[in-house]
């Protein structure tokens, strides 16, 4: 189709790091990739929406998580602070029920303005891969009707849920999400099981989480259950939503992995390297993991330890897990 055409074409998005209070690898990942996301965002015109991301409590046990992470000694100094109900209801300007943790390296991006300025000077073909096929040292792209498209020295599969099957020996699940959005009134942005992001223009709310699902078809059923997670955090601006103008919705699919984490490395055959499994993170974690990949093609020194690389590496998935939905393309 065409860039943002997939999960990453949604009018506004959330860069936040996978809390973890247990996996010290995992955290520290999530931290050093926050931060060079961050920097490269910021750099771009217009791409930065708002910075700092409130996510409130969910559940008694988050209390203690959220204590620990934000004394964890991997992020800046004050980027992670914890704020009790009346702290989190002052700043997001209605009454919540409970406390949160306040990222302040935490964004919401403009997705449009970073493809547009990651993609400026790159040569483009629109088309399906539907088969891959070796050829020398490098790869032959066929379209369906087997037409050649494109040699290349090198392939990286970065096509969301649609890697699953160029690569279906990768154990990619799909996970299809809905995000609504109106254009009155607007809120800081907020996260929980839910999410509420300012898109410059209004304010855009959701997602829902269909584990399986591929439909990219928006329902009317999907924008209500999103109605209802907002409320369940946030019922004054839920309310004020109800009443706004006409909703804007949009559906995609997300591509999710057993262990929740990242794909990306090579892929067992000569030039053939992938980068997707990026759940519901890929805005904080995708520029940090391509410059890992960008340096592992070039043989040169990668960004990352290579006991991360190895965590997220495709060949940590047993032989034969492969993808049942592989069939089912997006
Ligand atoms: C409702 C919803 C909300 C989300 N919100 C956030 C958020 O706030 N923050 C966040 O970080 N992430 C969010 N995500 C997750 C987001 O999908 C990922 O983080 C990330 O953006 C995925 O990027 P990607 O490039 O891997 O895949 P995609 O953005 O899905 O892009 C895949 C691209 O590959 C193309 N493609 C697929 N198959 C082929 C093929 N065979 N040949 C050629 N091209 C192909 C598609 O056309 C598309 O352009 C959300 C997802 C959903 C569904």
């Amino acid at each position: 189709e065409r860039p943002g055409a997939g999960g990453s074409g949604f009018p506004a998005a959330l860069v936040t790091p996978r809390l973890d209070a247990g996996d010290a690898l995992i955290a520290g990942l999530h931290a050093q990739a926050l931060e060079r996301a961050r920097d490269l965002y910021r750099a771009l015109p217009d791409a930065v929406i708002a910075e700092g991301v409130l996510q409130l409590e969910q559940a008694p046990r988050d209390t203690a998580r959220f204590d620990k992470i934000a004394a964890q000694d991997l992020w800046p100094y004050d980027a992670m602070t914890r704020l009790d109900a009346a702290a989190c209801a002052e700043h997001l300007g209605q009454a919540v029920q409970s406390g949160g943790l306040m990222m302040r390296g935490a964004l919401a991006l403009r997705p449009s303005a970073v493809l547009e300025a990651w993609l400026a000077g790159a040569e483009r073909l629109s088309a399906a891969v539907e088969t891959l096929q070796p050829e020398g040292e490098g790869w032959a792209l066929l379209d369906a009707d087997g037409a050649l498209l494109i040699e290349a020295d090198a392939v990286v599969l970065a096509a969301g849920w649609g890697t699953a099957a160029l690569a279906p020996d990768l154990p990619l699940a799909p996970v299809a999400g809905q995000a609504d959005w109106v254009e009155d009134p607007t809120t800081p942005p907020v996260a929980w099981g839910g999410y509420a992001v300012p898109t410059g223009e209004g304010l855009l709310f959701g997602a829902t989480h269909d584990r399986g699902q591929v439909d990219t078809l928006p329902t009317e059923e999907a924008s209500a259950r999103n109605l209802v997670t907002l409320s369940a955090a946030l019922p004054a601006l839920a309310a004020q939503v109800e009443t706004a103008g006409p909703v804007r919705t949009r559906k995609a699919v997300r591509a999710t992995t057993p262990d929740r984490l990242p794909v990306v490395g090579a892929l067992g055959r000569l030039n053939l390297y992938a980068l997707t499994g990026l759940g519901s993170r890929g805005f904080c974690v995708a520029p940090l993991l391509g410059e890992h990949l960008a340096a592992c093609i070039l043989n040169q020194p990668s960004p990352l330890q290579n006991t991360a690389a190895d965590r997220l590496a495709p060949g940590r998935f047993p032989p034969g897990s492969g993808n049942p939905h592989a069939a089912s393309r997006a």
